[in-house]
């Protein structure tokens, strides 16, 4: 069989127990040798809060230093200029065994709004895609696959997992008005937070 590889990028900003449950059931569900997490480099259509992104990576290392197939991967960040997936995807196959396959972790919003990523064939071409679901639009979701054709019914791959109405957003906002995240953030980095005074300023 081939080697199976996740991959899950995000802003993480922060990372929260939404994210390692669907990484973990992903992981378990598809026989993933282990999955890759790849914080982004800030995006312009995504509005960061000032908050660094070696800071947001650093949140994903606490996260996950606990947890032996979760690793990270520094390769956005230190990427110059717009870093699409499909370039991200086309990197670590080329550092790959030939006989390894890519899995790319998304929430159901990720994968409803593909067909508006750039290179998105391209990208479906090249790896698989992991759909976990998430509350919210489950038609938009199928639009999407329908929208790939063949495509998109070979290669998205949906997943059950518990449905978690968190989103870093939401965390943001209860941080700032200093409400209790304790459970929804890994404590080490709910730790790190409160250290460096994140999300705490106006934005
Ligand atoms: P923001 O609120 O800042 O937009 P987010 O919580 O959606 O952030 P991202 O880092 O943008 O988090 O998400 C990375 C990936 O994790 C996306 O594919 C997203 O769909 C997925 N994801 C995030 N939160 C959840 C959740 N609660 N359940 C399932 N998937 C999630």
């Amino acid at each position: 069989m081939a080697r199976r590889i996740g991959v899950f990028g995000g802003s993480f900003n922060p990372i929260h127990i939404g994210h390692l449950v669907i990484a973990e059931a992903a992981w378990q569900e598809f026989a993933l040798e282990h999955v890759l997490f790849i914080p982004t480099a800030d995006t312009p259509n995504k509005t960061m809060h000032h908050i660094d992104k070696y800071m947001r990576y650093h949140m994903v290392e606490l996260a996950i230093a606990d947890n032996p197939h979760f690793v990270i991967s520094p390769i956005e960040l230190e990427r110059k200029g717009p870093s699409y997936t499909v370039d991200t995807i086309r990197l670590l196959q080329e550092e790959a065994p030939a006989d390894t396959e890519f899995y790319f972790i998304a929430g159901t919003d990720a994968v409803a709004d593909l067909p508006t990523w750039k290179y998105n064939r391209e990208l479906l071409a090249s790896c698989h895609f992991i759909c976990a679901s998430r509350p919210g639009d489950v038609e938009k979701v199928r639009r999407s696959v329908r929208y790939f054709g063949a495509l998109g019914r070979q290669k998205i791959h949906f997943l059950r997992t518990p449905e978690l109405e968190i989103s870093s957003t939401i965390l943001r906002g209860l941080i700032r008005a200093d409400r209790s995240v304790r459970y929804l953030i890994p404590e080490p980095v709910i730790r790190y937070i409160r250290e460096k005074q994140l999300y705490k300023g106006a934005w």
